[in-house]
């Protein structure tokens, strides 16, 4: 049968949440297409996750266990892809949509001869063909599209599109892979890696929730409600880019067409406008909750649930409901 891959994204040895959110859009397409999920981990300690990644449907794991993977730019990641995709019948490859794996992917694709979708929301069956959805235009459009030249697609999919779901599977059989590296692959090296966190909170890409701040707070103050209500949700901090620009909150969290683009189940924006670019990194959101004074305000016509008000008024209150509420 031929195989599905995802590739895992993975942080300190276990992977990231993404991934196993990916394993389970795998499974869908896997099923409709008439293919097996096969894993692939690139970079040390893969073995150690087949569990992991069996219970949320891999059959198998191709891991190359090295340093290699992770030593250097992009390239050795593309001929690691390569290899697996020479030697096996590969029906197509899912991603993550990071930066880093969507450079991976189109220099894979060129190669492989694939075509690419970067940033797809979801991925149906149709007539058993695999159709995408993808914002376009800076989220004012949305597409279904699907690859129809090359060998195979690759898709690259943001976090949060798919929840995690567990198939009940057992450990996937490990394939170990050995890549030797061509001369052009080791040309540039990682020498130092520096993670810039949000401290304790969870990072905007993968957290749940994302409470999030606009001009409104009318200084950089405004930020600790923010963290303060973030916290009483176990949420990560987000913010517009007339905050981050003011200097109000540190540009790493900037959301939108020029900052991050995120999807979390709950997006609470408080003092934002909702400017179209600003809509861009955040619309895909599952549930949108806008705190805004403005009731003519943008940001109310793609929101479930709208408070018209101060959000010096509105935000302690809520933060004391939460936190009266869980006790
Ligand atoms: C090429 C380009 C790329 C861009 N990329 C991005 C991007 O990635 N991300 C991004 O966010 N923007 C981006 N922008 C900027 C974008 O166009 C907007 O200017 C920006 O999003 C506005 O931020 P804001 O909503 O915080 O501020 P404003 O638009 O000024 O809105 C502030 C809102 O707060 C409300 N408010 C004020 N006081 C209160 C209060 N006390 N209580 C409740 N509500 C209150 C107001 O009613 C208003 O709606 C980009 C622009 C360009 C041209």
């Amino acid at each position: 049968m031929s195989e599905l891959l995802v590739l895992i994204d993975h942080s300190e040895g276990k992977p990231r949440k993404v991934s196993l959110q990916l394993l389970n859009a795998a499974r869908t397409v896997a099923e409709g297409i008439g293919a097996d999920v096969a894993a692939v981990w690139l970079g040390t300690g893969g073995a150690d996750n087949a569990d992991v990644l069996g219970a949320n449907g891999a059959t198998k794991l191709y891991t190359w266990d090295s340093e290699d993977a992770h030593g250097y730019v992009t390239l050795p990641q593309v001929e690691a892809l390569q290899q697996i995709i020479d030697n096996n019948d590969v029906a197509g490859l899912i991603t993550s949509s990071s930066n880093h794996v969507k450079d991976v992917a189109a220099r894979l694709a060129i190669r492989v001869d694939a075509g690419v979708i970067t940033d797809a929301t979801n991925l149906e069956i149709e007539d058993g063909k695999v159709v995408a959805t993808k914002e376009v235009f800076g989220g004012d459009t949305i597409t279904q599209c699907r690859v129809a030249e090359g060998k195979f697609p690759i898709w690259t999919i943001g976090a949060n599109a798919f929840p995690v779901e567990e198939s009940g599977g057992g450990a996937a059989e490990v394939v170990s892979i050995d890549v030797s590296l061509s001369e052009a692959a080791q040309k540039s090296k990682v020498t130092s890696v520096e993670i810039q966190s949000g401290g304790d909170r969870p990072d905007i890409g993968e957290a749940a929730i994302v409470v999030s701040g606009g001009r409104g707070l009318g200084d950089e103050e405004g930020f600790r409600l923010m963290e303060e209500l973030a916290d009483t949700l176990g949420a990560g901090v987000g913010a517009s880019r007339a905050a981050t620009d003011a200097g109000w909150y540190p540009h790493r969290f900037q959301i939108g067409q020029t900052g991050r683009t995120i999807s979390p189940s709950l997006y609470i924006a408080s003092g934002i406008s909702g400017a179209i670019q600003h809509r861009a990194g955040m619309q895909t959101a599952q549930h949108i909750v806008a705190v805004n004074k403005d009731a003519e305000a943008p940001i109310f016509s793609i929101v479930d649930f709208g408070i018209v008000g101060d959000l010096y008024d509105v935000v302690p209150k809520l933060v004391e409901e939460i936190k009266s509420r869980k006790g």
